[in-house]
Formats: C-alpha cells, sequence, structure tokens
C-alpha cells in the first residue's frame, strides 16, 4: 500500500518536527494533539524551522509544505490514513490508548508505529488488532535536522511493514536503523546512562552544569554536553526512559538521579518549560 497520508499523534516537539518532515517529503499530514494551544506552537515552531531551512534549500517553499499539514484534535479523525506515528507523551497507558484509539480509525491494512523513547514495542503492538502492522519508528531531536530513524521490531512486526518504513524512512531522507526490542533500544540505552551520571555530577557537587557539559564538547567533543541535551529532550521524558530502563532490566545502574526527578517535580523540564539545567526564558 502506498502511504500517502499520515496522521501524527502528538503536537511537541517531536510530533511537530515528524509532522513537519513527512509535509517535506510530500505527504498530507493530519497533526493530532489534545492541546489546542501544543497545536498552534507546534504549527508555529513548523514555519519558523521551515524558514530557516528555505534560506539554505532551493526549492523548499514553506507556504506549501505547511498547506499539506492539518490540525486535528484526537486519533478518531485519523481515518483513511496509510501511517500513524504516535509521539505522544512517554507514558505506556497513554501509548496503548491511543494506539488503540488509532487502529479503531484507520483501515486494517494502516501502518501504526510509535516514537518511544524506550517503551517495549511487543507491550504495545499486543494492545493493537493486527498487530505485525506495529513497528517503532524512533526519530532523533530535532527531526528536521538528525539523519537518523532507530528502527525497531516488534516481535509481532512482519517482513512487509518493516520494508516500507525502511522505505518510507529513505524518503523522509533519513537513514533508518534496525535495532532489537529492549528496553531504551540502542540510543537510549547508551544515551540515558550518560546524562543520569552527569546529573549525579551536579547532583554530588561534583561539579557544576556548565562545567559538567564543558568537559564533554571541550573534551570529548560532544556537539552538545549531555545537561544541555537532557534539557533538549525534556528531563521528564529522560525520567520516563530511566524508569523504564531501571522497572525492566531491575539493575540499581539505571535509577533515576534524584536531582532529575526534584526538577521534574518542579516543572523544570529543560527548554520546553523554560527552565531545567539551564535557564531558557530570556531565549527565544
Ligand atoms: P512533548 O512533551 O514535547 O509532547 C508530547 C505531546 O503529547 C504534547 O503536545 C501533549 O499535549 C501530547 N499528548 C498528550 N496526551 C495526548 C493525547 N491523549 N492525545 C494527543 N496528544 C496528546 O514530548 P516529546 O519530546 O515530543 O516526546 C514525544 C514522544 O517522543 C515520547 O514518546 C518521547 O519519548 C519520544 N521521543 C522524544 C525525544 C526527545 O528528544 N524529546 C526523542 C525521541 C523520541
Amino acid at each position: 500500500m502506498e502511504i500517502r497520508q499520515v496522521g501524527v499523534i502528538g503536537a511537541g516537539q517531536m510530533g511537530g518536527g515528524i509532522a513537519q518532515v513527512c509535509a517535506q517529503a510530500g505527504l498530507a499530514v493530519r497533526l493530532c494533539d489534545i492541546d489546542p494551544a501544543q497545536q498552534a506552537r507546534a504549527m508555529a515552531q513548523m514555519r519558523r524551522s521551515l524558514d530557516k531551512l528555505a534560506a539554505g534549500q532551493a526549492g523548499l517553499e514553506p507556504d506549501a509544505v505547511l498547506a499539506r499539514v492539518a490540525t486535528v484534535s484526537g486519533p478518531e479523525a485519523l481515518a483513511g490514513c496509510e501511517l500513524v506515528v504516535e509521539a505522544a507523551s512517554e507514558q505506556l497507558a497513554l501509548k496503548l490508548r491511543l494506539l488503540g484509539e488509532a487502529a479503531a480509525a484507520v483501515g486494517p491494512d494502516a501502518i501504526i508505529a510509535s516514537n518511544t523513547s524506550s517503551i517495549s514495542l511487543t507491550r504495545l503492538a499486543a494492545a493493537v488488532p493486527s498487530p505485525q502492522r506495529v513497528i517503532g519508528m524512533h526519530f532523533m531531536n530535532p527531526v528536521p535536522l538528525m539523519p537518523l530513524v532507530e528502527i525497531i521490531r516488534a516481535e509481532q512486526t512482519d517482513d512487509a511493514t518493516h520494508r516500507a518504513i525502511e522505505a518510507l524512512t529513505t524518503r523522509l531522507g533519513k537513514t533508518p536503523v534496525t535495532v532489537g526490542d529492549a528496553p531504551g533500544f540502542v540510543s537510549n540505552r547508551v544515551l540515558m546512562p550518560m546524562i543520569n551520571e552527569a546529573a549525579f555530577c551536579v547532583h554530588d557537587g561534583v561539579a557544576d552544569p556548565a562545567a559538567v557539559d564543558a568537559v564533554m564538547t571541550l573534551g570529548m567533543r560532544h556537539p552538545l554536553g549531555p545537561l544541555a541535551l537532557a534539557d533538549l529532550i525534556g528531563l521528564d521524558t529522560c525520567v520516563a526512559i530511566l524508569d523504564v530502563l531501571y522497572s525492566e532490566f531491575r539493575d540499581s545502574k539505571y535509577r533515576v538521579c534524584p536531582l532529575l526527578a526534584r526538577y521534574v517535580a518542579a516543572g523544570r523540564l529543560g527548554r520546553k518549560s523554560g527552565r531545567g539545567f539551564y535557564d531558557y526564558t530570556d531565549r527565544s
């Protein structure tokens, strides 16, 4: 089945970016979020991103790309989509519900993908009729700029679904890398312990955030320090991923740093809330 219409659930930083790259590739997109303010923020962010990209990319027409994206409030509005990419908050119960609702709205052959950072695709697929069409499509942040999509096959995923999603990823201008369905996959199994350890360095008084990040950028040539990266990802998302790693592996090396948990409890979620390890209130 040719993919022409894509439904994206969740218009946060990832869902908005996924909608954008799909529209840039010529696909019609329905972007769904329960929060109308978030829908508006996602469209405004897409406009800013496309205007910047268009300055260096001949032929990219922001108006034409944006005209391919419609905002809707719930998965029931996704009827007719050949692909749904779920990118709502990293909570198992929420994702199970949204995937079930999406499956009820689209045809039995439509592919259902999740952008989860850590949750078992096999568990998510089990909540969907015809689970062979469920797959993980783990985009990286910021989606318009990052070349990787980590593809995760659930136990149930069939070859046709896998091939279709690898081909679509390539059509989006990204490189698919397929990995197994283990907690955190490869990306977050490697990345999150580093971010957590960086948070422990601050928690234990070893160094302040700027010093921790300077060691990793200047000393290890990381383009962004782990704490600045945590702020970009969202500290709530980092805690949710670490909780999945901890509960699935039952290994104390994944225990969440109390400082991270405290920041999240205080609403310090990183860039998206204006403050995390750093303050973003003066930056646009
Ligand atoms: P976010 O907090 O920016 O956005 C989540 C969005 O989901 C919000 O707009 C919220 O309103 C929406 N939402 C919540 N309940 C909903 C519902 N019932 N129906 C529709 N929308 C609903 O989070 P994010 O950073 O965009 O992350 C989204 C997903 O992508 C998570 O699974 C996360 O783990 C994953 N992910 C995040 C990153 C990252 O760097 N932030 C990278 C890769 C994958």
